[in-house]
């Protein structure tokens, strides 16, 4: 069997990027390739069948990082020609995977397995869209006993039966690393508000609260479904990880909510103290109503340097339509506390929530600022509302006629509000969004530098008394280049003597190096480049670059791996970069085995 499993495609029609995160919500920008997600449940299934199935072919492609479109995605498994798809979707990606999915059923009767959010909110949609399986919930399990040829209708978790059991986060290998490299997703503008060079790690899954709003809580798990995996497992995890990424800064535990039962933060913070990998940075999402001093402390001591915290709104009647209650001096004191300790706090709000009014989202927004001018929150999102498909908000909304449109794409709270209420109007919502962002960033306490993602990075920080003179040097450096190469290469060297932290010398003292056939030396000073411009603008400035001038130096050197990886990792920070894609286009042939012949009988 050769079963691909795969993350839908990242780029839609009209120059949108999409960011998926489907046990949570799907974001949608505009003509601006965004940070993604590591897919760690297709990364879990991906490495679960290929423990159960190790004699049939199994790969996981992760088409958003890719940036693929449905055409590219469609190019890419003509190649592939697949026995199964196995696609995870949400009402953002649900339209353009299912275009994918017909394609590969009409041209080689592929057999194609829905999982995500949507199927398990739509699943008779998904089959009457001409799919063979839709998931509900949690899907490795299922997946493994469609495969095993199993009857449908005896499976749990697949429709027409409804949830399965909740699984066991402990009898699941370790994700998927080699298909995609996990530390990928920390580099080139990966995550763009961690701080250091996370590998995102989940240590626990799922939710216990039933926000209104929430895929997690109210449509992909039932009730009761929070667990933690066994600290041991995720500290020979995460040892893992460092031997194989010696770059690796720290690890983002990018859950639903990471610290639900003290027990269990407690006991794994202690194994991470035990086992000396408190030295490492972590950042978890959590719950502040789960969280006290002793919490905190712990914490600290294991090397968590930031929690983000779900705020949403500080309205009472807004916090009851949504089932999100706040106490706000509770809240106040735990901030203060984590101050006091040196932990940064990352918070969320929310505007245009169910029972929200332009009174009690303004209240939200003054608690916000008061927070951010005490210093005791560091970073913010502000969100809109959304209602998705599903969800306790969707089913409310739609009984009382709030939704304003039906376009599943529009879903992905980033494109606007898709709720009108009778005494909250849409462009009232807009107006409450755009206030939050504008009063929430003057109310910082200083100018917020742009983050140095990166101990690496902070080597570039460049002083602003100084950008003048640089930009002066860089240009005169660039100019040269085309006509006198050398005359270049001398000019960066000088650069690099006064202001070593600049990468536009080390690029260009590459492209010489090229020039002259020195490819090791062409290698370090690209390698350099990469692994320092990892925040954000600078990754798109120079890292695409980078990786494909890498790209080209391991053709040459016929290291066609990784040439990919670094053609890969080009097309992901610059999606039209066209000579990347024409030689991932060259190599793909290569990595994919020929079809066994038919047996003829
Ligand atoms: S706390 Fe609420 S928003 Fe957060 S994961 Fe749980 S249900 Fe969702």
């Amino acid at each position: 069997m050769k079963i691909l499993v795969c993350q839908p495609p990242g780029r839609f029609p009209g120059d949108r990027y999409v960011c998926p995160f489907p046990s949570r919500w799907t974001s949608m920008f505009q003509g601006y390739p965004v940070f993604i997600y590591y897919p760690y449940e297709l990364a879990y299934l991906s490495t679960l069948l290929k423990r159960e199935f190790p004699d049939d072919y199994v790969k996981l492609i992760d088409g958003t990082y890719l940036r693929f479109t449905a055409e590219d995605y469609i190019q890419y498994l003509d190649q592939e020609k697949p026995d199964w798809l196995i696609f995870e979707v949400d009402t953002v990606t649900y339209k353009e995977s299912l275009r994918i999915a017909k394609a590969m059923k009409a041209k080689y009767g592929t057999r194609v397995i829905i999982t995500g959010q949507y199927p398990t909110a739509f699943p008779e949609s998904v089959i009457a869209d001409g799919m063979d399986y839709a998931c509900i919930g949690e899907f490795e399990y299922a997946v493994v006993d469609i495969l095993n040829g199993l009857d449908p209708k005896t499976i749990s978790g697949v429709y027409p039966n409804s949830y399965r059991k909740v699984l066991d986060i402990d009898s699941l290998p370790d994700p998927e690393d080699e298909d995609i490299r996990r530390i990928d997703y920390s580099y080139c503008g990966g995550h763009r508000w961690t701080k250091y060079r996370e590998i995102e790690v989940h240590a626990s899954r799922g939710c216990p609260y039933t926000c209104d709003f929430c895929v997690a809580g109210t449509v992909y798990y039932e009730k009761e479904n929070w667990r933690f995996r066994s600290p041991q497992r995720i500290v020979a995890e995460i040892e893992n990880l460092r031997r194989k990424y010696p770059e690796m800064e720290g690890c983002w535990f990018n859950e639903e909510t990471h610290i639900i039962r003290k027990k269990d933060i407690m006991s794994f913070c202690q194994a991470l103290i035990d086992s000396g990998n408190n030295d490492l940075r972590y950042e978890a999402m959590a719950n502040h109503q789960r969280i006290d001093e002793e919490i905190l402390e712990m914490i600290k001591k294991a090397g968590y340097y930031k929690l983000r915290l779900g705020i949403e709104t500080i309205d009472e009647a807004t916090g009851k339509s949504i089932g999100r209650k706040t106490k706000a001096d509770r809240l106040h004191e735990l901030l203060r506390s984590a101050k006091r300790l040196g932990i940064e706090i990352y918070g969320t709000f929310m505007i245009g929530a169910s029972g929200s009014t332009p009174e009690g989202d303004r209240k939200t927004i003054d608690y916000g600022k008061k927070l951010i001018s005490e210093d005791l929150i560091s970073s913010w999102q502000c969100s809109i509302s959304v209602p998705h498909p599903g969800t306790t908000f969707h089913k409310k909304a739609q009984e009382n006629g709030w939704l304003a449109t039906n376009d599943l794409e529009s879903f992905n709270g980033s494109s606007g509000t898709v709720v009108s209420y009778p005494n909250y109007s849409s462009e009232q919502i807009m107006d409450s969004v755009q206030l939050m962002s504008r009063e929430f960033r003057d109310a910082r306490v200083q100018e917020t530098v742009r983050p140095k993602r990166s101990l690496a990075a902070e080597k570039t920080a460049i002083l602003k008394q100084d950008k003048p003179e640089i930009d002066k040097l860089v240009k005169s450096m660039n100019a040269r280049f085309e006509s006198d190469p050398k005359g270049a290469a001398e000019e960066a060297e000088m650069i690099l003597e006064k202001f070593p932290q600049l990468l536009s010398p080390r690029y260009v003292l590459g492209k010489v190096a090229v020039l002259e056939g020195q490819l090791q030396q062409a290698r370090e000073q690209f390698e350099y480049v990469y692994k320092t411009a990892v925040d954000y603008d600078d990754a798109l400035m120079f890292g695409a670059g980078a990786h494909y001038r890498l790209g080209m130096i391991c053709i040459e050197e016929d290291k066609r791996d990784e040439a990919l990886q670094h053609f890969k990792m080009c097309m992901h920070l610059s999606p039209d970069h066209q000579e990347a894609r024409k030689q991932y286009w060259q190599l793909i042939p290569d990595t994919i085995p020929e079809a066994e012949p038919a047996v003829v009988s």
